[in-house]
């Protein structure tokens, strides 16, 4: 049989439109990535040759903040160990097992093992658990500005309830606020230390809504009702700043066991993004659930990762180094920024600014809008985030991108991939933009 060479010129697939048409209405409904968007933008000012304080990135920059050294060494041991078939769908139950004491230790809680289940970093935890929780049409609720939950609620068809947080509370939601909504949901979405806000839920508030979750279910169980199930995101739980007070919700109200989904990963704690080692923790009844979906998805960790980060959650002084010296430098730059701000804010700019408490962000706003600037009108974040890209080589995210609707200045501040002398290089240009505004 003779076989023919592919036309040099390659395939040709048609007309896009026509074969995107045949989609899904989920796949084509889906927006894109607002940060990502963003960044294309800050690329092609950067490409230029222009001076951009880059702060939209929610990463680390490898070279200011790498990765343990001893996780690194791990992974490559276990890949030359031939470490490089399946994992179980649910992780190995070395870093299972790692992942209970590791969470005892931080958090003062002990899950049993089948309650935990590892997963390719926090966002395939995130989506089994709306998965797993939520029927088409059933009310997720989640306070704003917060990430993703949107995304998530369009994957799995549910009714979205954003409540707005308070400048006043640090953007973070208070029982009061989502009192009137708690008996129509089926998911409570929280996420602490939050991103974009760089605020915690203080163990006070945190027990007063975990109290009310629990006195809601009481009800509904009495009734026959489906329970109301709380997710709790702990992606950032150990990037706790100038001893702001964190704690995990069953540590404040153990008899919430049953209806909370909390999870956590190396992403951010240890660096490292890309490595995708991430860990849901539940009743294992849901647990069980979970694994079924997300091993059909395949969303499970590398193996050579998880045989490292099995090695390294046990090591706690290297943990406790590691730690000191990665907040020694993300409390620096989150300084630089909220300090510099704050000065601009005391000399009578039209700047306010959060004092963050941890995660890697602070959030900003410039009041400007419905003022103009060298003949432009700002009448929207989007505009606001345009002008001071350009002007002043600032790249933010303003709070559009995680789900605030009102155009009011705030913006994100990401601290993972700058130099405090970035930081500090971007004032005087911010300053002269500002001097700028037209009277
Ligand atoms: N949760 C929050 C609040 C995040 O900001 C992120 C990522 O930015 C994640 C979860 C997901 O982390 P991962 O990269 O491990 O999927």
């Amino acid at each position: 049989m003779t076989i023919t060479a592919p036309p040099a010129h390659g395939l040709t697939f048609g007309d896009p439109a026509t074969v995107d048409g045949g989609l899904s209405s989920l796949a084509r409904g889906l927006k894109g990535s607002e940060i990502l968007r963003i960044a294309a933008d800050v690329r092609a000012l950067i490409a230029e040759g222009r001076p951009v304080c880059n702060l939209t990135v929610g990463d680390f920059d490898p070279k200011q903040f790498p990765v343990p050294q001893p996780l690194r060494a791990g992974i490559q041991r276990a890949l030359e160990d031939g470490e490089t078939n399946y994992p179980p769908s649910d992780g190995i139950p070395a870093l299972r097992n790692a992942v209970v004491e590791y969470i005892v230790r931080e958090h003062g809680v002990r899950y049993p093992v089948e309650g935990v289940m590892v997963t390719s970093g926090g966002r395939p935890a995130i989506y089994a658990a709306f998965r797993c929780v939520l029927n088409p049409g059933d009310t997720v609720l989640y306070s704003v500005p917060s990430w993703n939950n949107d995304y998530y609620a369009t994957m799995v068809g549910a009714r979205e309830v954003p409540v707005p947080a308070r400048r006043e509370a640090g953007f973070m939601p208070t029982a009061n606020d989502l009192a009137p909504h708690l008996p129509q949901a089926t998911l409570l979405s929280l996420c602490s230390p939050n991103n974009p806000t760089g605020t915690l839920l203080a163990p006070d508030v945190l027990q007063a809504i975990m109290e009310a979750v629990v006195d809601e279910n009481s009800r509904r169980l009495a009734a026959g009702r489906r329970p109301l199930y709380v997710l709790y995101d702990l992606m950032y739980g150990s990037l706790v700043f100038g001893g702001a007070a964190q704690a995990h919700p069953l540590a404040v109200v153990p008899e919430a066991a049953p209806w909370v989904i909390a999870l956590d990963g190396i992403s951010k704690a240890f660096s490292a993004t890309g490595l995708r080692v991430g860990w849901a923790t539940a009743a294992p009844a849901i647990i069980s659930r979970m694994k079924d979906l997300l091993g059909h998805v395949g969303a499970w960790a590398p193996r050579p990762e998880q045989v490292a980060t099995a090695a390294w959650l046990h090591d706690v002084q290297g943990i406790a180094a590691y730690r000191a010296e990665m907040q020694r430098g993300l409390e620096a730059r989150l300084d630089a920024l909220y300090s510099g701000f704050t000065r601009m804010r005391d000399e009578g700019y039209p700047v306010d600014c959060v004092r963050p408490q941890g995660a890697m962000y602070v959030s900003l706003r410039l009041d400007l809008i419905g003022r103009s600037i060298g003949g432009v009108h700002i009448d929207s974040n989007e505009v606001l985030r345009k002008v001071i890209l350009e002007r002043a080589g600032l790249a933010v995210v303003p709070f559009q991108a995680f789900g605030l609707r009102e155009d009011t200045g705030w913006s994100r501040l990401s601290a993972g991939a700058v130099s405090v002398r970035d930081i500090e290089e971007c004032f005087p240009r911010v300053r002269a933009v500002l001097d700028s505004v037209d009277r």
